[in-house]
C-alpha cells in the first residue's frame, strides 16, 4: 500500500473511493482489519505517547482525517490526495453494507444517540443486518459482554464511537479476541448521523 510517513505513522495515500474499495476487498477476502482515521490530534498524541503509538501500530490502515494532515504531509514534501474522515468512511461503509447485506455492530455514544442511530440505519439501510449494539459509557465489567456479543455474531463492521484515545485503545486491546471483522474508530459519527 502507498503511504506517507507522518510523525512516525504510515498514513495511507488512498482517496475516499480507494479506501472504501480497499476495506471492502479486504473484508471479502476474510481479513480482520483495524482502521484508524487519524486527525492531527491522534497523530500528535501518538507522537508524544508511546503507549498510544502502540495502539495505532495495531492498525492495518491509517487514513488522513482532516485537511491538517493533508497539509502537514505537504509541508514534509509528501502528497496525500484528499482527507479521508471517520464520518465520511462511516457513511460510505453503511452504503456498502446495505448493498452487500453486511452485518454491523455499533459500539459507543449515549444510549439516546445510539437508539436514534439504530433507528435511522434500519430506515435508510434496510438490508444491513444489525448484529448488536452497546452504548459507550461502560466500565470494564461490560467489556466481557460486548466482546462475547461480537464473538458470537461475527459482524462484518464494528463501528467504535468512543472518541480518541479510548476507541483506538479499546480496539487494539481486544482485537486478538476476534477472528473476523473490520474494526474502525469513528469518533462522533453517531452524533452527526443521528442529529
Ligand atoms: N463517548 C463514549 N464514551 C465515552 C466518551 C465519549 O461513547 O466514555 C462518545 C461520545 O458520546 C461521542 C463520541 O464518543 O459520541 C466522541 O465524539 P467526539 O467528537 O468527541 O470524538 P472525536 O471524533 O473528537 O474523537
Amino acid at each position: 500500500m502507498d503511504y506517507v510517513n507522518v510523525l512516525g505513522i504510515e498514513v495511507s495515500r488512498m482517496t475516499n473511493e480507494e479506501t472504501v474499495n480497499f476495506i471492502v476487498e479486504e473484508l471479502n477476502q476474510g481479513k480482520k482489519q483495524f482502521v484508524v482515521t487519524a486527525n492531527p490530534e491522534i497523530l500528535y498524541r501518538a507522537y508524544k505517547n508511546k503507549e498510544y503509538l502502540t495502539y495505532i501500530q495495531h492498525a492495518n490502515l491509517v487514513t488522513a482525517d482532516g485537511i491538517g494532515v493533508v497539509k502537514g504531509a505537504k509541508i514534509l514534501g509528501q502528497y496525500i490526495p484528499e482527507r479521508v474522515t471517520g464520518v465520511d468512511i462511516f457513511y460510505k461503509l453503511l452504503e456498502q453494507a446495505n448493498l452487500n447485506g453486511y452485518s454491523i455492530y455499533l459500539l459507543g455514544a449515549s444510549e439516546e444517540v445510539l437508539e436514534k442511530t439504530t433507528h435511522k440505519i434500519k430506515t435508510l439501510y434496510p438490508r444491513i443486518q444489525l448484529a448488536g449494539k452497546h452504548h459507550g459509557f461502560f466500565n470494564e465489567q461490560h467489556d466481557e459482554k460486548i466482546v462475547w456479543e461480537i464473538q458470537k455474531h461475527k459482524p462484518d463492521f464494528i463501528f467504535v464511537a468512543l472518541g480518541s484515545p479510548f476507541q483506538e485503545k479499546w480496539i487494539a486491546q481486544h482485537l486478538h479476541q476476534f477472528e473476523h471483522g473490520t474494526f474502525i474508530g469513528v469518533g462522533g459519527s453517531f452524533d452527526v448521523f443521528s442529529g
